[in-house]
């Protein structure tokens, strides 16, 4: 029977942080963690929002579940008894999918232990690896629920020792991730163990499940297991053996309350000086230390506004109270604070360090800000001050299969925007398709799985992914002359590509859009443009596209802005197949502009603008650049032979191999282009054994040999015609 508290009796046990447990839930995709969940959130006790009876309170839990709340929703706060002991656990929402960029990084920020999911027949998978791989590089603690183990029985007919084999191997793969990923002194802490209670096994679709200590409590064996699933009689196991009382007995039991996490985790997750005040409040949890506070989801609502969710590391934060967002630049004042009550909020006073709170007010607050009292602003360090360098380089087009659905999914696909930042979503203006651009194959399927879930399953059709090229140039053009449509406006430009020194400075600087005020002249010139063309930026786009004005005339000046804009609008779509331009350097050598304004407007000046950028492009060796990405593979030694090979098929260059222990790790770069079905291929070819991840790494020049024919394909793709437009189109 579920248990119930009263809002005031929550709270006091919020302050009492021993109670706490901060829990993220991590998984390969359908390995079953909404399953795992969901069940959690229907059976175990909840913390029911101000309701006196038990009748009501169940009323309440019906309409939870009537309502279709799941983890995907919400951030879960649960309440469990162990004897006469409440624990306060809050199920953190760890992005569903391998955000690349440390979004996943940011929510395990968040928490200081992971229940990791594993799908018992398919075992430790590629974004299993990557997920653990990213806990313990924050130091939580991982425990192990190996799920689906009713598919062992029913599909797969094991006998009881074969099962018990097949879950060995499976925590003992998972101990050699934590072996090879974990830091020195914390390896043998992190490993997971039965006899200590830090591996649970079970069904979570049949909402059963135990650990080795509830397992000889109650007498079970797989051959009861077994039994139960031949006499259709497995319903009885949900009674026996409920789920939910395994997994949270394991999280209170064995993942650390605040507290002592804390102590170690600080260190390692932010950079700031652990002897100033901030750091002091942090490391001990402090209630009544300066509110410091991590965002790990955000989430739009159209009638509240944004409401803010993230880990509280110290102090206590209330209504009214100033708050700083760090990376935002911007103090907003908090205009509510709620607590999670199983998935619901309820509004309350002040939340104490070490819990988990949702905040109304912070317009900006996106997740992974940094939240600090107003009064510390200028001492606080965020958590992550660089921020991960990643460029969405696959795209699909999404469709709903009824027309009329439009609307729906592309609200759906606005949301998912929001909360995930490495999601582009565009129109293609042309065709009118809406195109979905992410990080990776497995990024956009699961982007799209989470739209379905949006929209209420709704049927959408799609794609297959394309890879998202740039245009560059690769040497210095000759000086272009170019004329306004009524050749009363002329432009002199030459394009050249951009110092590596600057591009590089500005892919890993956290320079969002054109804000080159931002920038400044002094940042330029750090960054290794020269004088002269540094005190002259007139414009840099998205896509780290550069113009400098050299032409010191005034009249100039008078429409820079509409320069400005043809510029931006060449960058997004270059000469060659139409792909945005990138690092590519475009100096103003000389202009002639009307003194007349009503000859030099926007219907003149931004086509010349364009045309002029990409005339000079065209003279500057013009090339296509293709994603590559780093590729970490981990493989029992005697079978990454097979893995390089495969690697080199697919254009990939090995960058170096180290043996740890049966293992050997291998980091190669590989084009996103031949990493189709490479799933497939690695599997097949080490029977599963094999993990790996992609992490989009930078641009290269496609090879010459190649370029001709890629760029006939993308034309094509698009519905271009297959030659590339010739030089005069642009110059006239
Ligand atoms: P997620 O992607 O990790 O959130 O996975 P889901 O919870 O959505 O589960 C993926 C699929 O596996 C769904 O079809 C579930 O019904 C199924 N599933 C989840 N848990 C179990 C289980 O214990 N046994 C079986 N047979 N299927 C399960």
């Amino acid at each position: 029977m579920p248990k119930f508290k009263q809002t005031s009796e929550i709270l006091r046990l919020m302050r009492k942080k021993e109670n706490i447990r901060n829990v993220g839930i991590i998984a390969h995709i359908d390995h079953g963690k909404t399953t795992m969940t969901d069940s959690l959130l229907a059976e175990a006790g909840l913390l029911s929002p101000k309701i006196a009876g038990e009748a009501r309170a169940l009323d309440y839990l019906e309409e939870e579940q009537k309502r279709g709340i799941t983890i995907k929703t919400a951030n879960i706060s649960l309440l469990h008894e162990i004897g006469n002991k409440s624990y306060v656990v809050n199920l953190v929402d760890t992005p569903g999918h391998v955000d690349f960029t440390g979004k996943v990084a940011r929510a395990l920020r968040a928490v200081d232990g992971a229940v990791v999911v594993v799908d018992a027949v398919e075992g430790v998978m590629a974004q299993t690896e990557t997920v653990t791989r990213q806990a313990l590089e924050e130091r939580v603690k991982p425990v192990l629920f190996i799920n689906k183990v009713d598919r062992l029985i029913k599909e797969l007919k094991l006998t009881s020792s074969r099962i018990q084999t097949k879950l060995e191997c499976i925590i003992k793969d998972f101990n050699s991730l934590v072996e090879v990923y974990g830091e020195p002194e914390f390896k043998d802490l992190f490993k997971v163990d039965p006899q200590k209670e830090t591996v649970a096994l079970g069904s979570a679709l049949h909402k059963w499940g135990f650990t080795l200590k509830i397992a000889q409590e109650k007498g079970i064996k797989f051959t009861d297991l077994i039994e139960a699933y031949k006499s259709g009689g497995y319903k009885s196991l949900e009674k026996l053996i409920p789920l939910h009382e395994a997994i949270l007995e394991m999280v209170a039991k064995n993942l650390p309350n605040p507290i002592d996490a804390q102590k170690y985790r600080l260190q390692k997750i932010w950079k700031g000086k652990v002897n100033s005040e901030i750091g002091k409040a942090m490391l001990n949890c402090d209630d009544y230390g300066p509110t410091v506070m991590c965002i790990t989801m955000s989430q739009m609502d159209p009638q509240s506004g944004l409401t803010a969710t993230g880990r509280l590391f110290s102090g206590s934060v209330k209504e009214e109270e100033q708050l700083y967002l760090v990376n935002a630049g911007e103090t907003y004042k908090v205009h509510r604070v709620f607590m999670y009550m199983g998935a619901l909020k309820e509004i309350v006073d002040e939340i104490a360090a070490g819990n988990i709170a949702a905040l109304l007010g912070l317009e900006n607050a996106r997740t992974g800000e940094t939240l600090v009292g107003a009064s510390f602003r200028d001492v606080m360090v965020p958590f992550e001050r660089i921020k991960y360098f990643s460029e969405p380089v696959l795209t699909i087009v999404v469709e709903p299969k009824t027309p009329r659905e439009l609307p729906r999914l592309i609200e759906a696909m606005n949301k998912l925007c929001i909360e995930d930042p490495n999601i582009a979503a565009t129109v293609n203006m042309e065709t009118g398709e809406y195109l979905l651009s992410g990080i990776g194959e497995l990024h956009l399927e699961i982007a799209v799985k989470f739209l379905k879930d949006l929209t209420g399953e709704m049927e959408i059709s799609t794609s297959k992914p394309m890879v998202v090229y740039r245009e560059g140039v690769s040497e210095k053009g000759a000086l272009t002359m170019a004329g306004s449509p009524d050749k009363q406006n002329m432009l002199w430009v030459q394009a050249e590509p951009l110092e590596e020194k600057t591009l590089d400075f500005l892919d890993k600087a956290e320079i969002l859009k054109t804000e080159i005020e931002k920038v400044g002249k002094l940042l330029f010139k750090k960054a290794g443009l020269p004088i002269e063309e540094a005190e002259n930026v007139l414009a840099l786009d998205e896509h780290k596209n550069l113009m400098v004005d050299l032409t010191r005339k005034l009249d100039f000046t008078a429409v820079k802005e509409m320069i400005v804009e043809g510029f931006k609008w060449a960058c997004r779509s270059g000469p060659l197949c139409e792909e945005p331009l990138r690092g590519v350097k475009l100096k103003i050598m000389d202009a002639q502009i009307h003194e007349n304004p009503a000859f030099r407007g926007p219907v003149q000046i931004v086509p010349l603008a364009r045309r002029a950028t990409l005339s000079a492009v065209l003279k500057a060796k013009p090339v296509i650049l293709e994603p590559i990405y780093k590729i970490g593979v981990t493989s029992p030694s005697q079978l990454i032979g097979k893995c390089i090979d495969i690697i080199i098929k697919r254009r990939g260059k090995i960058v170096s191999s180290v043996q740890k222990g049966v293992l050997t790790l291998v980091n190669a770069y590989l084009p996103v282009a031949e990493t189709f079905n490479l799933s497939d291929e690695m599997r097949s070819a080490t029977s599963g054994r094999t993990f790996w991840q992609c992490t989009f790494d930078h641009w290269e020049k496609i090879p010459e040999s190649l370029a001709a024919e890629a760029i006939r394909q993308i034309r094509g793709m698009k519905g271009l015609p297959k030659e590339k437009p010739p030089l005069g189109k642009f110059m006239e």
